[in-house]
């Protein structure tokens, strides 16, 4: 058990104004593995004048400049990959090879691409008679989630840097050493003092502070709609900028003449990645009717090969949601295909991969995110059917198509109504813009896209 003291504030790491701790379970044998400070409105308070004080000296520092210390920090991330890897193991419970490859390797990708963007990007154009100029928004409050902890920091603080930003992370309490790691990391790749700043706590105490702080310019969150909208609410009332990154409910629509059996093994390997905690999971895997029952059963057994290859859930209230909604499945009338709500192990928060068939659209598991190992395979008559059936959720994050040929695929995914969606099997790109239709959210991450969310414009005109 390590108790971890103080904030990174200003370029040091500070004491806390107030003796409040969180304590840190490994989710995967549920003892407590280190404290963190859980910080109060004066920590962000002192975060942010931080931030604003930093800002007029990184905002004027050469974008070829702030390329380097990004390029730099990508360095530290890469030297300190395995004790990243183990980091979030550790908090989160992933499975070490999925730490490595996803929860270091993309913050690795994405840091090196904004150092990229940073030395690339127009931040100056001509239009007419006028010079625009692409000017950082200023101090950005990000309000990150656990369930890819490292990701969903770097995927706003690297393009907010490359911005000319200066950035207050306050991370999600179940995951907050590998962000304290981050800090280091920022220390050491020679980022100015104030640039970044972190601040530990409670989402309702340390994160409803910062999304109110005037000196905040813009508020960028990830997390669950119902915080989300309260952040909306407070960003619009004070006129800030806002960027929200909520859930989702995505389709993954497998049309006939589609390679059924790797449209399906794919489909399953998505849900179960990071034990089903994933925004963009195609929970929802939509079959012709002639084609239903095989896919069905593929479903299930590759869920059944999961079943000693996942991670335990993040924490028990994660479980017992999880595990609610599986009840809440069989009570009205989904069958199970695999799983269920019992765990395969006496200790950690662990849940079964579970799929369940005979799935309809109105069903509260074909609806809600649940955030968990679960899928629900859903039977559709004709396309017609099937875009219906995609399409109608309040969210519209990402999604796939299968189809015997690109083209067709193409066609049905141009009618979705999502940010993303994978063509026959597709691989993830760390420069698409990433980000929801409808309920999912407003903005985008990553990539050039990503880099705009930063960045106001100011225009001269000759
Ligand atoms: P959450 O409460 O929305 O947490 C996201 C972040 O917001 C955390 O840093 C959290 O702090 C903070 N927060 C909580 N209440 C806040 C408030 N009043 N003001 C400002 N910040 C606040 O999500 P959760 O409770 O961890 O998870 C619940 C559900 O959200 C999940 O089951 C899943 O459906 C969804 N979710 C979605 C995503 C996504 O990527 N879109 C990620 C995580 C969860 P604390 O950590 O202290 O709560
Ligand atoms: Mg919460």
């Amino acid at each position: 058990m390590k108790a971890h003291d103080g904030m990174y504030i200003d370029g040091a790491w500070r004491p806390a104004a107030g003796p409040g701790v969180i304590e840190v379970v490994n989710p995967a044998d549920e003892q407590v593995i280190a404290t963190v400070p859980a910080g109060t409105v004066e920590d962000v308070d002192a975060a942010v004048r931080a931030a604003r004080a930093a800002l007029p000296g990184w905002a004027a520092t050469p974008p070829a400049e702030r390329a380097a210390r990004l390029a730099a920090l990508r360095d530290v991330l890469v030297a300190r990959q395995d004790e990243i890897a183990e980091t979030v193991t550790a908090e989160l419970g992933s499975p070490p090879k999925l730490s490595q490859t996803v929860h270091a390797g993309v913050p690795i990708a994405v840091t090196g691409s904004y150092a990229e963007l940073a030395a690339t990007y127009a931040f100056e154009e001509r239009t007419g008679n006028s010079t625009v100029l692409h000017e950082p928004v200023g101090v950005v409050g990000a309000i990150t989630p656990w369930n890819y902890p490292l990701h969903q920091i770097v995927a706003k603080t690297a393009p907010a840097l490359a911005a000319g930003c200066t950035v207050v992370v306050k991370p999600a309490e179940d995951t907050p050493l590998v962000a304290r790691l981050f800090a280091e990391a920022v220390h050491e790749a020679g980022i100015p003092a104030g640039v970044f700043n972190l601040v530990t706590g409670l989402g309702p105490v340390a994160g409803q502070a910062l999304a109110e702080h005037p000196g905040v310019d813009l508020v960028s969150f990830t997390g669950s709609t119902a915080v989300g909208r309260r952040i909306g609410a407070i960003a619009s009332g004070m006129v800030k900028k806002v960027a929200l990154e909520l859930g989702g409910k995505s389709a993954n629509v497998i049309l006939p003449g589609a390679d059924l059996a790797r449209a399906v093994n794919v489909g399953v390997a998505n849900v179960m990645s990071n034990s089903g905690q994933t925004c963009s999971a195609w929970t929802r895997m939509l079959v012709h009717h002639d084609q239903y029952d095989e896919a069905v059963e593929l479903a299930a057994a590759a869920a059944a090969k999961y079943g000693d290859r996942i991670g335990p859930l993040v924490s028990a209230t994660q479980r017992d949601r999880v595990r609610g909604y599986i009840a809440r499945g069989v009570a009205e009338g989904a069958r199970l295909a695999a799983g269920g709500p019992d765990s395969p192990h006496e200790r950690g928060y662990y849940v079964s991969p579970t799929v369940f068939a005979d799935v309809t659209p109105g069903m509260t598991i074909a609806q809600e995110e649940i955030f968990g190992p679960v899928l629900s395979v859903l039977r559709y008559t004709d396309e017609e059917d099937a875009l219906r059936i995609a399409n109608g959720t309040v969210y519209g994050l990402a999604g796939a198509v299968w189809a015997a040929d690109e083209t067709e695929a193409v066609a049905f995914a141009r009618r979705m109504e999502t940010g993303q969606v994978d063509i026959n099997g597709g691989r993830f790109n760390p420069l698409a813009p990433f980000g929801g239709y409808k309920q999912s959210g407003v903005g985008r991450e990553l990539g050039a896209h990503g880099l705009a969310e930063y960045l106001q414009t100011k225009s001269f005109q000759f």
